[in-house]
């Protein structure tokens, strides 16, 4: 069931769609920008919902959808025959002609609903002359038609599609504030819930995501127990533990725990307790690092990982990639015999 209320934290994006539905005064093409995961299509679905509702409820100020009408429920089972969702195909691609198939579409009047709704899901992958076939049918749309393109990059638009439609930047929620989200309405416990939200960049749909992926723990365990004896390690060692983190495809995963695990040592080293770590069940282990690496030492590890960030994406193998950065943060650790010196 869609419903305004479960957006946490758009209530800008909320309030201008609520304008518009209180007021009937709808714009025939939106963009809904933002990162993967952020919210733009339960933004999307909701705002479809709400414009097609038979019978729209207000609760606490905001017009929901009722959720128990023809269209609500069609919505639900992604069968609003006046509610559009492209591309058709599974990987998302679109065709010049799909595009132009929109013009004589937007010329039959809807089903049964007050509009016609376009979504046009990973719409920053239309190319130009598809872009150029949608201009035709957004310079001179029928009253009745609303596009709701979602995008992760406003960049591929030209300028002329851009000046016909509203443009909403969807932007994850804070960190903090996807956190108590998460604990509050998924009753997922409060550390957990701040690395989800962490690792997310603070988007709920992203969180939720990682939420059920069922490597996340296997990858997030493996790196974990790696982590907690790196000091110790001999080179053979880190080179399995290479071959092993890097196997599996999760890579940048993989490089996002060991700075959150950074960030952790450092908030030790600053604060002396446990308190504020995301690993916060690991804190004896951060310890033992925190006692061994120098601030000097976590600046050298900090630039080994944005080295190993560069290899990566410059396409240089991932297991010695990740053997290097695991070298390097194991000689930025004074290991346990020569602490005292
Ligand atoms: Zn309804």
């Amino acid at each position: 069931m869609y419903r305004f209320h479960d957006i946490a934290g758009e209530d800008g994006i909320i309030a201008h769609m609520q304008n518009a539905l209180r007021t009937g005064r709808l714009s025939h093409a939106y963009i809904l920008n933002g990162s993967r995961g952020a919210g733009k299509r339960t933004l999307a679905r909701t705002f479809a919902a709400a414009i097609e509702c038979e019978s729209p409820v207000e609760e606490d100020g905001l017009i929901e959808p009722c959720g128990l009408c023809r269209s609500c429920l069609q919505i639900q089972s992604g069968n609003q025959p006046d509610v559009q969702v492209w591309p058709r195909e599974k990987p998302p691609r679109y065709s010049v002609k799909d595009i132009r198939s929109f013009r004589p579409d937007t010329a039959i009047r809807p089903y049964a609903s007050p509009r016609k709704i376009y979504i046009l899901e990973d719409a920053h992958n239309l190319g130009v002359q598809a872009q150029n076939a949608l201009l035709k049918t957004l310079e001179e749309p029928p009253s009745y038609a609303v596009f709701l393109l979602l995008s992760e990059s406003i960049d591929n638009f030209l300028p002329t599609v851009l000046s016909r439609c509203v443009v909403i930047q969807v932007r994850p929620v804070a960190e903090t504030e996807a956190a108590a989200w998460l604990t509050e309405n998924r009753q997922i416990p409060a550390p957990r819930a701040r690395l989800l939200a962490r690792f997310s960049g603070g988007s709920i749909g992203k969180a939720l995501l990682l939420s059920e992926d069922e490597v996340f723990p296997e990858i997030r365990e493996k790196t974990l127990a790696l982590l907690r004896q790196i000091p110790d390690l001999d080179a053979s060692a880190l080179r399995r533990a290479a071959e092993d983190l890097s196997g599996q495809d999760r890579m940048e995963e993989v490089m996002d725990l060991i700075l959150t695990w950074l960030r952790d040592v450092l908030v030790f080293k600053n604060t002396g307790t446990g308190r504020g770590l995301i690993f916060e069940e690991e804190v004896q282990y951060i310890r033992y690092i925190a006692e061994r690496l120098s601030y000097a030492g976590a600046g050298r590890v900090l630039e080994a990982a944005e080295t190993a960030a560069r290899r990566r994406s410059a396409g240089v193998n991932s297991t010695l990639t990740m053997e290097m950065l695991l070298l390097s943060i194991r000689r930025a650790c004074v290991r346990r015999k020569d602490a005292g010196n």
